[in-house]
């Protein structure tokens, strides 16, 4: 292992990440600092984590105090900030319950699981059916693997879950096939790692009327998409969503690792104690911290910043977009999840991004990719103006870099991603 210029070599993390990684020091607002000073704007968030921005001593502050009190007491107890917290969440839609995780697939996996034991329950054992959509992301546990569509995900790791069918996204008619034998539809309204496409109205009001007509319990996969990050405090709000069950987490408690299922009262009314739980989720600290992030991200005031920002952010890809023929019009996402697509031929999509990435991070920013060739920005929710115009010129250098480099990338896009497959 080696550590130096800012970066660790080889560290001995599992191989499942980058053997080459940048060691970050610390932050302020949307800036963070590598570990040999230099400074980067940050259109990651921790991959739209850190809502609140870096070096926030406020929530450092509430930390301190909760683990000076207890750090942890397991699901056999209650504290008062996880009681405050669930009653909060569960008042921000038609819930009755929240269930405490620590990632965004355990989010998930309580969901799938919920989902699985309320069809059972109500309509018996064949009704086990689940449905998610092509270029989906909702997590590495086996279940939530089981409903992520994009086959390399998952291929290494099979047999998963049997009876998972994946849609095309977007596809109405796709829906029509659907009976009382599914027993959960889960859907991003963004699709936060698969390429930033957004639900359509025509989907939305599809998927309310199946899930409503055939008691299809309806998951929203919020966990990028939810907390704010729209512009909106859920995404789905935008088109008119209706879900049954909401799955929160990355922003939740702004960097410290707490996640929520929200769940409706026919559901919660079938679960008994033992059918699920997790000796961490939901302790004093974390949701002592997001009781902080939540009063402060549902604030009206507060998602009309995000959107202002938003649109900034937006229009200033729109330039670059104009300017840059390595990437097409068009920006994606919604609020402060945005995207562009590459204008490059799939097969070198990749190869692309990973170059614009690096150029990115030399000029001084850090930026995320979303399926293999958009380029997405997720920069905490409390960006300033100065932030976003400082990134959007360094990007702006960065493409051209890489389009002096590269002049075989600015040749014409070809090629869709779509289709229908089975898990075995
Ligand atoms: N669902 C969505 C929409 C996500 O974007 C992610 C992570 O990127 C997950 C689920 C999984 O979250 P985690 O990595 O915290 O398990």
């Amino acid at each position: 292992m080696e550590m130096n210029n800012g970066e660790v070599h080889q560290p001995p993390f599992a191989r499942c990440y980058a053997s080459q990684l940048l060691r970050i020091d610390s932050g302020r607002g949307a800036t963070v600092r590598d570990a040999a000073g230099r400074r980067y704007i940050d259109f990651t968030a921790g991959i739209a984590v850190n809502a609140l921005g870096h070096g926030r001593r406020d929530l450092a502050r509430v930390a301190a105090r909760e683990m000076r009190r207890r750090i942890h007491v397991s699901n056999l107890f209650a504290t008062e900030p996880a009681v405050r917290l669930a009653e909060e969440l569960v008042a921000s839609g038609p819930y009755d319950a929240c269930y405490f995780g620590n990632s965004g697939t355990e989010a998930n996996e309580a969901a799938l699981k919920f989902a699985r034991l309320y069809a059972r329950r109500t309509r018996g054992e064949d009704h086990h059916r689940l449905v998610s959509f092509t270029n989906g992301f909702h997590g590495r546990s086996m279940g939530a693997l089981s409903a992520t569509a994009t086959r390399a995900y998952r291929e290494p790791f099979e047999p998963l879950l049997p009876g998972v069918e994946y849609l095309p996204f977007n596809d109405a008619k796709a829906l029509e096939s659907l009976d009382d034998r599914v027993a959960a539809i889960v859907v991003e309204p963004i699709q936060g790692e698969g390429g930033l496409d957004s639900v359509t109205d025509e989907f939305a009001s599809a998927l309310n009327e199946r899930c409503r007509g055939h008691d299809i319990l309806m998951i929203a996969d919020e966990i990028q998409s939810g907390l704010g990050r729209s512009g909106r405090l859920y995404a789905g709000e935008l088109t008119g969503l209706k879900p049954d069950i909401v799955t929160l987490s990355k922003p939740l408690a702004a960097g410290l690792p707490l996640s929520a299922t929200l769940i409706p009262e026919k559901v919660n009314t079938l679960l008994s104690p033992g059918d699920h739980g997790s000796t961490f989720g939901g302790g004093p600290v974390t949701t002592a911290v997001a009781l902080r992030v939540w009063r402060t991200i549902r604030e009206p005031r507060f998602l009309e910043r995000v959107r202002i920002a938003g649109e900034r952010l937006a229009a200033g890809l729109e330039r670059l977009s104009a300017a840059h023929p390595i990437i097409s019009g068009g920006g994606k996402g919604a609020g402060l999840l945005r995207g562009v697509k590459l204008a490059v031929e799939t097969d070198r999509a990749k190869a692309a991004t990973g170059d614009i990435m690096a150029a990115a991070r030399e000029h001084g920013l850090l930026i995320l990719r979303s399926g293999a060739d958009v380029l997405r920005f997720a920069p905490p929710l409390t960006i300033s103006d100065r932030e976003i115009d400082r990134g959007l010129e360094r990007l702006d250098a960065a493409l051209a870099a890489v389009e002096r480099a590269h002049p075989e990338y600015t040749e014409p896009a070809t090629g869709e991603r779509t289709g229908v497959e089975v898990s075995r």
